[in-house]
């Protein structure tokens, strides 16, 4: 069982269900809610009474659902237990979610499958990544960093110059840094950032991701040559470093 959703994340769910409890059956005293994620394959939630206190088991897959979402589960859940008219409102939002969030996983998945033609070796033709891993893991991290799989890009990508794939544990390069112009520090600086993406897992809070948090930006800032990366990537990237700086180095 995974409950990494936060305690006041839970505290708002169990009050949708007992919003759906009123809703639905007001005459009826609004019974003790014990919600949890439970990790369910697939799109499979529970519901049921038990000593007059009610159980909610959901697909973890709904836990990064927004609010709305999980509002409209608690309607149709309690719905059904109740056997009463699950509201229309609530299916029409909660379908919407499942569809996109299918579309979501094939285009993950497609993605992947293209990720992983192009994953080729640690070793560059001047960087090593393994060994760059292995400096800042001790230097930063007290080797604290599971070692990932390493790996340049196949293509020279000049917007993306990282990426951390936490799904298949990797950390892939943009080949267009392995290149003699282009300063060690440099390197280090974007895998640097990819290894904080591991130390630093994205956050969930009302429904949506965070990835550079504050405490991930901190620490960001504790790379030696911080400055000088940014100004950089600011003077080489140029134009391109806003996009890059948002959607890339993630
Ligand atoms: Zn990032």
């Amino acid at each position: 069982m995974i409950n990494n959703f936060a305690a006041a994340d839970f505290s708002m769910l169990k009050k949708f269900y007992e919003e759906a409890f009123q809703t639905l059956d007001a005459k009826r005293a609004t019974p003790d809610i014990d919600v949890r994620f439970y990790p369910y394959v697939g799109i499979n939630h529970t519901i049921r009474l038990r000593d007059g206190k009610i159980y909610v088991r959901l697909a973890e897959i709904c836990q990064t659902a927004p609010l709305n979402v999980q509002r409209a589960l608690a309607f149709i859940l309690v719905a059904k237990l109740l056997r009463k008219k699950v509201p229309p409102l609530a299916v029409q939002i909660y379908q919407s979610f499942v569809k996109s969030r299918e579309m979501q996983a094939k285009a993950i998945e497609n993605k992947l499958a293209k990720g992983r033609k192009i994953i080729t070796s640690p070793k560059g033709e001047i960087y090593d990544l393994d060994e760059i891993f292995a400096r800042l893991n001790k230097t930063y991290f007290q080797n604290a960093i599971e070692k990932p799989i390493l790996s340049w890009s196949a293509r020279k990508t000049y917007r993306i110059l990282g990426h951390h794939d936490s799904t298949h544990q990797a950390i892939v390069i943009s080949k267009s840094l392995d290149d003699a112009k282009v300063p060690q520090y440099i390197v280090e600086f974007v895998v640097f950032h990819e290894m904080l993406h591991i130390f630093h897992p994205t956050t969930l809070r009302d429904g949506r991701h965070y990835n550079h948090t504050p405490q991930f930006r901190r620490d960001e800032k504790k790379f030696v040559y911080f400055a000088e990366a940014e100004n950089w990537i600011e003077r080489n990237a140029g134009k391109l470093k806003r996009s890059a700086k948002r959607k890339v180095k993630k």
